[in-house]
């Protein structure tokens, strides 16, 4: 019988991990070059394949991607110009964080079926227009918060958990420890 991970044509593999970017907007290059970071960090030891800034930063991008050559994987940050035309013809779904959105434990599963997934993060104001250009508003409880916050708990309710401890082409690693710090490796210089 086939089952629903059988890849058969009449049970296709159900995909239960959908591949997730992040698109932050209303970031003020120079101003708060931290928050955002900690949003693409946070993204990618998520789980986030990339993250997509408006507008660039190319800075806080080529930060990026030394963290990427010491911990490994292949997230990249990539600057957009124009938010709107990006959302509306981004192929997959658009959900759009917000503390006004339907809670994402109602969301989830239905989020998860789809193939590709852009969440998107605002700053300190953000355009009405997102609202009716996202797919899906969801919240992480109703209450303000935090960007970092948000992105962090929707990745783990969509992708289940951080990925491995070390990604891909890593040049040092962590070994988990009770006390102090240990990481190994070719490129091990401390965190
Ligand atoms: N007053 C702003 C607004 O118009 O929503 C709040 C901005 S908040 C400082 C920055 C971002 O954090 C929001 O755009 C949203 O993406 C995210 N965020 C904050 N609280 C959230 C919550 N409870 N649920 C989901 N996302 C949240």
């Amino acid at each position: 019988m086939a089952t629903a991970s059988s890849g058969s044509s009449r049970h296709p593999r159900r995909r239960t991990r959908p591949e997730v970017s992040v698109l932050r907007i209303g970031h003020r290059a120079g101003r708060d070059p931290r928050l955002t970071t900690h949003v693409a960090l946070t993204a990618r030891a998520l789980g986030a394949s990339r993250m997509y800034l408006h507008p660039p930063d190319p800075e806080l991008a080529a930060r990026l991607g030394r963290v990427a050559e010491r911990w490994g994987g292949s997230f990249t940050v990539n600057g957009v110009e124009q938010w709107r035309p990006f959302v509306r013809d981004w192929d997959g779904a658009v959900v759009h964080l917000t503390m006004y959105g339907i809670p994402i434990d109602r969301a989830a599963a239905r989020i998860r079926r789809h193939r590709r997934v852009l969440l998107v993060v605002g700053g300190a104001k953000v355009p009405p227009q997102l609202y009716r250009l996202a797919q899906y508003n969801v919240a992480v409880g109703n209450q303000p918060h935090s960007e970092v916050a948000a992105v962090a708990i929707v990745l783990d309710r969509l992708l289940g958990g951080p990925p491995p401890r070390s990604f891909r082409g890593a040049t040092q690693r962590i070994v988990p420890s009770a006390r102090g710090k240990k990481v190994v490796g070719p490129g091990a210089t401390g965190a």
